[in-house]
């Protein structure tokens, strides 16, 4: 059966890592973006450029309408999906909770939690055998975060990332009937960019001290391990988290 990835907000950091390794795996790869359309073309050139298959789509993945398109090229594009990585996400600047307005909370859920319901909403539609389809897997990008609660820097980051690991553990068991794996990857301290948004571009490097491998993670290690969800080498895997955390 032909392999097609569709990745939200694959145009940098562990997104894109995913779609080049995915890629590189047999996968047809959907790198989805946002606004950064001449980086998400440089991870499809990359990928033809290596002999796989890839196409760019952009679409806001909070907006419900944005999302029926995105999978719809998807299916235009390649025919099917066999698998979906909910990896898009946002974190604002650090500060304590009564800092935070309201907007900024509904942003972070938007983005990080909403997203994903959606998508996989969608998804399912695809990939589930109780609507003809022939099963599939999902991954979900949630956070160390989310056992750790960011405190002082992002606790609604942190709490979305909690929200993530709950619908993970849920939907894998609702979904076991439909032919659908649903797996989480919460990875540590990584290097892209994400920490700027933070206002703190060189975070990794300061927390990185206390990680007991002694060093930030890199996106490709993260994408690893979203493979081998992604791949049969799981195959008795559901409802379950992986940490790449280096050892915190
Ligand atoms: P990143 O470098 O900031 O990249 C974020 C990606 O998400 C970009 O491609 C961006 O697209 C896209 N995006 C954001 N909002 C979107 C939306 N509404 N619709 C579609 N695409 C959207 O982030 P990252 O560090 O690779 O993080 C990826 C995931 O891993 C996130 O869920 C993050 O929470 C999680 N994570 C990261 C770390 C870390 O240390 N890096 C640790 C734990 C968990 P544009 O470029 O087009 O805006």
């Amino acid at each position: 059966m032909k392999k097609v990835m569709l990745i939200t907000g694959a145009s940098r950091g562990i997104g894109a890592a995913t779609a080049k390794l995915a890629a590189s795996r047999g996968f047809s790869v959907c790198v989805n973006y946002k606004s950064n359309v001449e980086s998400a073309h440089e991870v499809v050139r990359f990928i033809q450029e290596h002999g796989g298959s890839a196409c760019a789509i952009q679409a806001d993945v909070t907006i419900a309408q944005d999302v029926k398109f995105l999978f719809q090229e998807t299916i235009k594009a390649f025919g099917g999906l066999t698998c979906l990585v909910n990896n898009a996400g946002i974190l604002e600047t650090q500060m304590r909770i009564e800092q935070m307005d309201m907007e900024r909370i509904h942003r972070i859920f938007n983005n990080n939690v909403f997203s994903t319901i959606l998508c996989t909403q969608e998804a399912i539609k695809l990939m589930s055998t109780r609507y003809g389809g022939s099963g599939g897997s999902i991954i979900n990008l949630s956070s160390i975060a989310s056992r750790l609660g960011s405190p002082g820097e992002y606790v609604d980051y942190a709490a979305s990332k909690g929200a993530i690991d709950t619908l993970t553990i849920g939907l894998g068991k609702e979904l076991s009937v439909d032919g659908i794996r649903v797996n989480a990857v919460r990875p540590g301290a990584i290097y892209t960019e994400i920490h700027a948004s933070g206002g703190e571009p060189n975070r990794v490097d300061r927390v990185s001290t206390f990680v007991p491998l002694k060093r930030g993670g890199t996106a490709q290690e993260v994408a690893k391990a979203i493979l081998w969800l992604a791949s049969d080498e799981s195959s008795y895997t559901t409802s379950s988290v992986i940490e790449v955390t280096g050892g915190n």
